[in-house]
């Protein structure tokens, strides 16, 4: 199996709520490899490019979504990371659990710390992970400079 690159977001519910080291921690389970990490305040260009699928396959929550990952419910910033080793898009969706933190297992991380806001209805599920190659590697280009990746 080739090597593969994935995006993860540890979202501004991750951050304020100081689940950062957790998240961390519970993914070097993958035995996979950091090779990007930065911290982002997230544009509403940048937002609106990373989900711009989902402006098409979910419009009810496309609005709500954005506010959420640009910090307007949170705090303005996101942890932004690469990683990469074999089968990182599956291994690190596993671990991150289903979108619906309700319907996550919950020894997943979004299962452990994910909530649906009752105002938004929008699920608060701390974590982002690219759900194929292909995405991944379109999404590490809109959050990572080449220079800013290693190996
Ligand atoms: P995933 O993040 O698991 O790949 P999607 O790409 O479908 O899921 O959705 C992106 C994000 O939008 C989700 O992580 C979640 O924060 C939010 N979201 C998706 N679907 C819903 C929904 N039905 N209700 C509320 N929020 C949603
Ligand atoms: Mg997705």
């Amino acid at each position: 199996m080739k090597e593969e690159r994935t995006l993860v977001i540890i979202k501004p519910d991750g951050l304020i709520k100081s689940l950062t080291g957790d998240i961390i921690s519970k993914l070097s389970e993958t035995e996979l490899r950091i090779v990007g990490a930065k911290i982002v305040n997230v544009s509403k260009e940048l937002a609106e490019q990373h989900y711009a699928e989902l402006k098409q396959s979910k419009p009810h929550v496309f609005e709500n979504t954005l506010r959420y990952i640009m910090g307007e419910f949170h705090t303005n910033r996101v942890f932004a990371l690469v990683y990469k080793g074999k089968n990182a898009v599956e291994k690190v969706r596993n671990i991150a659990g289903k979108t619906n933190p309700e319907e996550a297992d919950p020894i997943t991380i979004r299962g452990k710390y994910g909530r649906i806001n009752s105002k938004t209805g929008v699920f608060e599920n701390v974590v982002h992970a690219s759900d194929s190659p292909k995405s991944a590697e379109r999404e590490i280009k809109l959050w990572f400079r080449d220079t800013e990746l290693v190996d």
